[in-house]
């Protein structure tokens, strides 16, 4: 066997393999394009077969088997042609050349005899390369305007294609330099060889070369990840991936979000408008896979959904693939892929969406969680503004309120002994009243910005728990007789006195606020295990149970206090709690709404708790 024999061998071994592969395809996918590639394999296997086969069988060559050849070889351009249409635009004018120059060469090789004379054999050899090189330049375009694998496999089919045509032209020169025979024949098998390469690694790429070619953008998309998350917008950070997925394929690439307002799939990330590359129906195949969690492949989304197979047409949609994004239990959405045309991608293609969609679903945690922490210290820095002014406004206020409240107080006294007076003492009295108020609630803004700080100040002494918790029951004020105190022994430990009065002072007149008018409050003072324990208890609203966690909390105020009918701002628990700790003890609080609520305070006994 010469070298010759051998490259046409193979050379026919090849279109063999790619008819069978993609015939194997077709009766898989049963799309235009993939019929049109068979077709024009089937007919080139024809070709390549006829010769063997007859042989094998023992029959003679007749003049009309070998004119069979000639005309399906004579065909192939026109079937090149309309596997061209299916990918971009061929002019009218074009295919009706062809098929006019398919119709000459038919009739061209049934008239004449063989060997055919050199003019018929210029103008069929003509024609098969003319035609050979538009499909091979059709497709040159086609891959300029493509990405990826698609632009790899493009290439290739071009090569493919103008390497024939290549062929063909050598032939036509062989009858103008009729010595070069053996040149031309054995350039013309080498030719054909490549073109059979060719062919095979656009229309049938093995696996391992779809990835070696999805490699770059991948590689790209991945190095482009990492910074991803640090995108202006989780906006310009879903285009990104739209972009990077996308190229990677070759294919256009849409991500929906689960909008968990709606219960629906997103695609315009609240921007109202979907973006034209995405087509409205695909939701349905998207929101499937959104509720399967498993990757799918549609190779024709027409078929998947014939509802809209005509929308799926207009929009250019053929396969389909489709990725759930999922951070661990988190559903964020889905990655769907989309070509206009097979053979774009395969169902191998899905471990890669996967991967890619699982990459997105990395990147946009790191966005919600950036957003998460940026959110929290922009909340913590507007509650130290909040902070700092509440602060400064109630030290401001402090000087001239306690003026105010020393003049007011003189004042009262004077028009109590000035009978001549006696007529305004109310509105003096009011006057103290309300600037006594004031002063206190100064001094309790003071006091919440000093616990907050840890300042606040406790200068703790040998002192008679006991003693305080009747001074506070015994002070002058409205609904005093609905105090009952059970304080029998003495209690001495180390505390602050002033800071200990003004913790059981807020219980107590808390107790009297929410409760009834002539309900009691009861205040418990004894030691137990070598603490200190103070209980008021009241048989007023009560807090509800979702309230009770916080009522410890600033600002916080129960859902069941109406603020027109109690007085407060939710300050005092809290300063009630920074004292407590302070003291290293505690407190805490049961309660039922309508029933009432009983605060503990636990303080270590004489000798323990923080050392001052
Ligand atoms: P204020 O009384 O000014 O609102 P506090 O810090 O003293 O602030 O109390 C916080 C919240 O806890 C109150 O608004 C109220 O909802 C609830 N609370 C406190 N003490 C009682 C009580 N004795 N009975 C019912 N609710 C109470």
């Amino acid at each position: 066997m010469t070298a010759l024999q051998l490259i046409q061998d193979l050379t026919n071994v090849l279109f063999v393999s790619i008819f069978v592969l993609t015939a194997v395809a077709a009766y898989r996918r049963r799309t235009r394009i993939a019929l049109d590639t068979a077709v024009l394999f089937g007919a080139l296997a024809v070709v390549v077969l006829e010769g063997p086969a007859l042989q094998l069988l023992g029959i003679q060559t007749s003049a009309a088997s070998s004119a069979t050849a000639s005309i399906l070889v004579m065909a192939l351009p026109c079937l090149m042609l309309s596997l061209l249409a299916d990918f971009t635009n061929v002019p009218l004018l074009v295919r009706a050349i062809a098929l006019g120059g398919l119709i000459a060469a038919a009739i061209v090789i049934i008239t004449s005899g063989t060997p055919l004379d050199p003019i018929a054999a210029l103008f069929l050899v003509a024609y098969f390369g003319i035609a050979a090189l538009y499909v091979a330049f059709g497709f040159v375009r086609l891959a300029r305007r493509s990405s990826g694998v698609t632009k790899r496999r493009t290439q290739a089919v071009a090569a493919g294609t103008g390497l024939l045509g290549l062929a063909i032209l050598v032939v036509a020169a062989s009858t103008v330099a009729p010595g070069a025979a053996a040149f031309v024949s054995g350039a013309t098998q080498l030719l054909a060889l490549l073109a059979a390469v060719s062919w095979l690694l656009g229309f049938a790429p093995p696996a391992r070369l779809r990835r070696y070619w999805q490699e770059p953008e991948l590689r790209a998309f991945l190095e482009r990840a990492s910074t991803l998350p640090r995108l202006p917008s989780t906006d310009a950070i879903l285009r990104e991936l739209e972009r990077g997925a996308g190229d990677s394929f070759g294919a256009r690439a849409a991500i929906g979000l689960y909008d968990a307002n709606t219960g629906s799939l997103c695609f315009d990330n609240g921007h109202g408008a979907l973006p034209p590359e995405v087509p409205e129906h695909s939701r349905f195949l998207a929101s499937r896979v959104f509720a399967s969690q498993h990757a799918e492949f549609f190779p024709d989304a027409a078929l998947a959904h014939p509802e809209h197979a005509t929308a799926y047409r207009a929009a250019q949609v053929g396969p389909v693939l489709v990725a759930p994004i999922t951070a661990g239990q988190r559903r964020i959405g889905v990655l769907e892929l989309f070509a206009a045309h097979q053979p774009v991608f395969s169902g191998d293609d899905l471990a890669l969406a996967q991967l890619l969609a699982d990459q997105a679903a990395v990147i946009l945690e790191s966005r919600a969680l950036i957003d998460e922490a940026a959110r929290v210290q922009a909340l913590e820095e507007a509650a130290k503004l909040k902070e700092d002014f509440v602060s400064a406004a109630a030290h401001d206020l402090k000087t001239p309120l306690t003026t105010l409240l020393g003049q007011a107080q003189i004042l009262e006294l004077r028009f109590a002994r000035d009978p001549a007076l006696a007529q305004h003492q109310p509105a003096i009295g009011r006057i103290a009243r309300e600037a006594r108020r004031l002063s206190a609630l100064v001094e309790d803004l003071l006091d919440a910005s000093r616990v907050e700080e840890g300042k606040l100040e406790v200068r703790r002494e040998p002192a008679d728990v006991a003693a305080v918790v009747k001074l506070v029951a015994e002070r002058n004020r409205p609904g005093k007789e609905r105090i009952v105190v059970d304080a029998r022994e003495r209690l001495t430990g180390s505390v602050d006195r002033r800071r200990i009065e003004q913790l059981v002072d807020n219980l107590v007149e808390n107790g009297l606020k929410y409760s009834g008018e002539d309900s009691a409050v009861e205040v418990r003072a004894w030691r137990d295990d070598g603490e200190i324990h103070v209980t008021v208890r009241d048989h007023g609203i009560g807090i509800p149970a979702t309230d009770l966690p916080h009522v410890f909390e600033r600002f916080h105020r129960a859902a069941n206090v109406d603020a027109r009918r109690y007085a407060g701002i939710g300050l005092g628990l809290y300063i009630c709690l920074g004292i407590a700790q302070e003291h290293g003890g505690r407190i805490w609080v049961e309660s039922t709404v309508g029933q009432g609520s009983t605060f503990h305070v636990a303080l270590p006994g004489a000798g323990e708790g923080k050392p001052n």
